[in-house]
């Protein structure tokens, strides 16, 4: 949609945001609460890439595909002693009408939220005219002009396309990936960060023949090479070909051109092809260059509260840079609506987690120190916790690490690979965020049997006193 002419209706409003993900409309809400008059546009559906075609949907389709895993193995040999008689199979139709529901009632609450915090809601496209003046045109084609006291831009992010294979057709981005009408045979996924990795196990698991194609020499990149490893023994296990080192150069006819750095081209047979290479800010389209912000390369810049270089307009969440995370967007968004409201906030955690829903999973909360006489590490394998070991979460390589300062013990970062390792992230940031030592997270209680206790267990060992290994 372009803005058109100027309509005669305008409205003056004390906060405005653009984009209802999750950055936006938790900035709404909290401005609501707060009393302060706001208004929300938003062109597609409430609930942002988040909830409409990321986070959510793409883990409900990880547990589906999951449990289908666990219905095919069950016809086979396996260790617990499940027996399937007859035929295994989905209805992937219905799934996706699941997968669909869970997104509706979420984006319906999301609605709701924002009616209890008296936040107007307004359908459209934004585009500025300047700084506080903003066009929005509704569906119908009907133009409203807001003027604003504030402005919290929070546009997200969309994908980035392959010069030679643009989205079309057969070559997909996560959003069309997520909603595809039938399993395919085989699918090539081009990038092997965390969202290529999901959303390829899931299909793997739901039957396709997967393949991936990485530039860089090792699937999870944004990682590092120690919590990498147990993935690529997973990718391994589950039949998943990878080629590293490798381009994806052209498509066609079901079949994808790869050229390694070093070798031969060869081709993949793709009846799909998902290019998940990575994600960049919405920028364009709604008229930021008319707004005279500093910009910091591709992102928009801010300082520590989220303030942008013109004066009472903020932003947030994917459009300000890394971690291009769900909950960094909402920390920032509820801090920005505080700032308006007076309050004295400045955005600096000491951990954002980021958590990778493969199978195993990865979790990581703070940046992992260099070696050396100044730090101290220690890993617990998950191989020695009853709780890993009763959920069948012990044969993957999974392990819990940590590291702390030597002189004082002050803890720095924590990681962990493993199945349902990602519900391990609330207990790592509350230690980082609250400055807590080795002896404080060895000298908490965890329950027994829970997957925490080798949190405990890996801190005892930075400790030299561990006691289950
Ligand atoms: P967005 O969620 O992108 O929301 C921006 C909104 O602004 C959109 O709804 C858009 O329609 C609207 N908008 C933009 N411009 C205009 C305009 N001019 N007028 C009106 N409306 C406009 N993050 C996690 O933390 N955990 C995960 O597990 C996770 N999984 C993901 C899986 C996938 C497949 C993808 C693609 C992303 C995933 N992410 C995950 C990333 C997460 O979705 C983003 O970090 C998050 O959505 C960013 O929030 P945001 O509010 O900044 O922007």
């Amino acid at each position: 949609m372009s803005p058109v002419a100027s309509s005669p209706q305008a409205s003056r409003v004390q906060v405005l945001i653009i984009g209802g993900g999750p950055g936006g409309y938790v900035a709404a809400i909290r401005a609501g609460q707060l009393g302060l008059d706001t208004v929300l546009v938003e062109a597609d559906r409430l609930g942002g890439t988040c909830l409409i075609r990321g986070c959510i949907p793409s883990k409900a389709l990880i547990h589906a595909a999951a449990e289908f895993g666990v219905l095919r193995r069950a016809k086979g040999d396996n260790p617990l002693g499940l027996k399937v008689n007859g035929e295994v199979g989905i209805d992937f139709s219905r799934t996706l009408r699941w997968k669909d529901g869970v997104v509706d009632r979420l984006s319906d609450g999301v609605g709701g939220l924002l009616r209890r915090a008296k936040v107007k809601v307004v359908r459209g496209w934004a585009s500025f005219q300047d700084a506080r003046t903003c066009e929005v045109t509704a569906p119908d084609g009907a133009v409203q002009t807001i003027e604003a006291e504030h402005v919290i831009l929070a546009a997200g992010s969309e994908a980035v396309a392959l010069p030679h294979l643009p989205f079309g057709g057969d070559v997909l981005s996560s959003t069309e990936a997520l909603s595809l009408a039938a399993v395919p045979r085989t699918l090539a996924v081009i990038g092997a960060g965390y969202i290529g990795l999901e959303l390829g196990m899931a299909f793997a698991e739901l039957g396709s023949k997967v393949t991936v194609i990485e530039a860089q020499a090792r699937v999870l990149p944004q990682y590092d090479a120690a919590l990498a490893a147990p993935i690529a023994r997973a990718l391994d296990r589950a039949k998943i070909e990878i080629h590293l080192d490798a381009r994806a150069t052209g498509f066609e006819k079901g079949r994808l051109t790869v050229e390694p750095a070093q070798g031969k081209t060869l081709h993949v047979a793709a009846e799909k092809v998902l290019v998940t290479v990575g994600r960049r800010p919405r920028t364009e389209g709604w008229g930021l260059e008319r707004m005279a912000v500093d910009m910091d390369g591709a992102f928009v810049k801010v300082d520590d509260r989220c303030a942008t270089s013109m004066r009472n307009v903020w932003a947030i969440g994917d459009l300000v840079g890394e971690p291009m995370l769900a909950h960094k967007a909402s920390a920032q968004g509820e801090m920005v609506a505080e700032i308006i409201a007076g309050h004295r906030r400045r955005f600096d955690p000491a951990a954002i987690p980021a958590v990778c829903f493969t199978t195993p999973e990865v979790v990581s909360v703070g940046a992992w120190p260099e070696p050396g006489p100044e730090v101290l590490t220690a890993v617990f394998p998950l191989a020695a916790n009853g709780r890993a070991l009763s959920q069948e979460a012990d044969d993957d390589g999974g392990f819990i690490r940590i590291a702390a300062r030597a002189d004082d013990h002050r803890i720095l970062a924590l990681a962990a690979v493993g199945r349902h390792v990602s519900e391990l992230s609330g207990e790592m940031t509350a230690l980082l965020e609250m400055g807590a030592v080795l002896e404080d997270a060895a000298g908490l209680i965890h329950a027994h049997p829970t997957q925490s206790e080798a949190l405990g267990e890996a801190a005892l060992r930075a400790l030299g006193r561990a006691i289950h290994i």
